[in-house]
């Protein structure tokens, strides 16, 4: 059996790599790494919106079995969760990674060390979670993993508040893109996640993603090795906008995209707050979206049981 090859390592051989690095590191002294464009100098230690400063912070890490099948197969999806986020989701489940600062810091050689940790545990891929806000570091470390014979195929997971400069500088390294489709009403995306333009900036990441990658392709024992899955979480009395952003998706981005549609919300973190979101899904609510699902042939794909 002919074993893929990752994006970045005709990257690596060719200069392409080297040179979207450099680029990378010279945006840290005035951060425009996401689309919020803080332009503070985190080379100096000052931090942003996302809370990330000079250094590089890791919560944990780990093989991981609950992603998707195609993600997580037998061995584990070698998952590294970030520190920071450039949302702040009011009923965020991961808060204290992505709100709270919880982590360590860790160097660059330390990561590239943890890329080939995971490698060694057979995880099948290495699944960078809310790895936007670290890129410079991210692509210094995959340079020196490379070089100790890292070759995992590479899983970007975001929250899909991306900008297109960041996403270029992923084009030839990424080989699966998971980003979420969270919202499609401006006014929801700002009251709950503090992002007025999310839905606008994550159907354009979500193109760009799509154009990069393609939809996805299985290797011979169903692992994903190249192409994009959105996910989405349905929300309680319709924040989420479901069937709007299904029919983008089966409409502008491919009708044979691999969506993960998630039933599991629950009011974490400040969802008290609002009473909106103050409860679980209804049976009703979710099937709903289901039945848009069926309706527009988005038969790709997993949806959760309620
Ligand atoms: S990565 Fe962080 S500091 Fe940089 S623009 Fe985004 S939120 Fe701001």
């Amino acid at each position: 059996m002919k074993k893929h090859q990752p994006a970045y390592l005709k990257s690596h051989s060719d200069g392409t790599l080297a040179k979207k690095l450099a680029a990378a590191n010279a945006r840290l002294q005035h951060c425009d790494l996401c689309p919020r464009r803080c332009l503070v100098n985190r080379q100096a230690g000052e931090k942003g919106f996302c809370g990330a400063g000079a250094d590089l912070k890791i919560s944990s890490y780990n093989a991981h079995f609950g992603e998707e099948p195609p993600i997580s197969g037998t061995h584990g999806s070698g998952t590294i969760f970030f520190t920071g986020c450039n949302l702040r989701c009011v009923f965020c489940q991961n808060y204290p990674i992505s709100q709270l600062g919880h982590g360590q810091p860790f160097t660059v050689r330390e990561l590239a060390d943890i890329m080939l940790e995971l490698k060694k545990r057979k995880c099948h891929n290495l699944n960078l979670v809310t790895g936007a806000i670290y890129l410079p570091q991210i692509l210094s470390a995959l340079e020196l993993a490379i070089k100790e014979g890292f070759d995992l195929p590479l899983v970007y997971n975001c929250s899909g508040y991306e900008s297109l400069d960041a996403l270029e500088l992923l084009d030839g390294i990424v080989d699966i893109y998971l980003p979420d489709a969270k919202y499609n009403d401006p006014r929801m995306s700002k009251k709950y996640s503090q992002s007025a333009d999310y839905p606008e900036i994550n159907k354009l990441a979500l193109k760009e993603m799509y154009r990069q990658v393609g939809d996805l392709i299985l290797d011979e024992e169903g692992l994903a090795v190249r192409g994009l899955i959105i996910r989405h979480l349905v929300l309680p009395e319709n924040i989420a906008g479901s069937e709007q952003v299904l029919e983008f998706i089966a409409k502008e981005i491919s009708a044979q995209t691999f969506l993960s549609l998630m039933a599991q919300y629950h009011p974490a973190h400040l969802a008290s707050n609002f009473p909106e979101l103050s409860r679980r899904l209804t049976k009703p609510e979710y099937e709903r979206v289901v039945d848009k699902l069926h309706e527009l042939e988005l038969d790709n794909g997993w949806c959760q049981e309620l």
